[in-house]
């Protein structure tokens, strides 16, 4: 069964999220609170996905995700924002989550945004064959690494398809459409800022310096290149 932990204080809206997901074929574990999504992980290493609340009783759901994301950074994370302003989403994901969903949602959101994570993370990768070396940087295909002047870098899952991505692609203006399309696939209904924010994030693990970026530079009003 596909594990997810459901991290939300609100029982109303836990019950929702846990049957519908329970529909859709996934096996939900429930907490209530940080410290009990701490317990739950633990008793089940095999959980893949999280669904964090922001608004918790002991802690706040970022500081539960950068937790997450520092001891796996293969886990996909999704946060369910209550709030619309644009600076939970940023915060979202600039602390590692992979995705969120703005309450009130509703239960074919919430499972494609499941399901399309749930692709990315476990889904069964065109396995090819070694290394695409470019620069300083080495992506391992196989074991799905990154290394820049032989140091490895953590990569979350998106993170190396944005990677591979510009690999495969070097020299080439990509439009953010483009991006969205070719890293979350074509049914994602997400916005284009989180591509934005990704490559954000993604400039300050491998550029020297990610205010001057050189590696992943700005096409304006258009999107993203990869070169030096
Ligand atoms: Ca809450």
């Amino acid at each position: 069964m596909k594990k997810i932990l459901v991290l939300e204080d609100e029982t109303s809206i836990r019950s929702f999220v846990v049957i519908n997901l329970k529909r859709a074929g996934y096996d939900p574990i429930e907490a209530g609170t940080g410290a009990e999504a701490f317990e739950r992980i633990k008793e089940n290493p095999d959980i893949k996905v999280a669904l964090l609340d922001i608004m918790l009783p002991d802690t706040d759901g970022f500081e539960v995700c950068r937790i997450l994301r520092a001891a796996d950074p293969h886990m996909g994370i999704i946060m369910l924002t209550a709030r619309t302003q644009e600076m939970d989403k940023v915060t979202g994901l600039m602390t590692g989550a992979d995705d969120y969903v703005t309450k009130p949602f509703s239960p074919a959101e919430l499972t494609a945004r499941v399901d399309a994570l749930y692709r990315r993370i476990g889904g069964v990768e065109q396995v090819d064959t070694g290394e695409i070396a470019q620069g300083p940087f080495k992506l391992n295909t196989r074991n799905r690494t990154l290394e820049k002047n032989g140091q490895r870098i953590k990569l979350t899952q998106v993170e190396y398809s944005i990677m591979k991505m510009f690999m495969d692609n070097p020299g080439k203006a990509l439009s953010r459409e483009d991006i969205l399309n070719m890293v979350w696939g074509r049914d994602y209904f997400g916005e284009l800022k989180i591509v934005d924010v990704n490559i954000r994030r993604l400039r300050i693990k491998i550029e020297d310096d990610s205010t001057n970026p050189t590696y992943i530079t700005t096409v304006w009003g258009y999107g993203y290149k990869w070169g030096f």
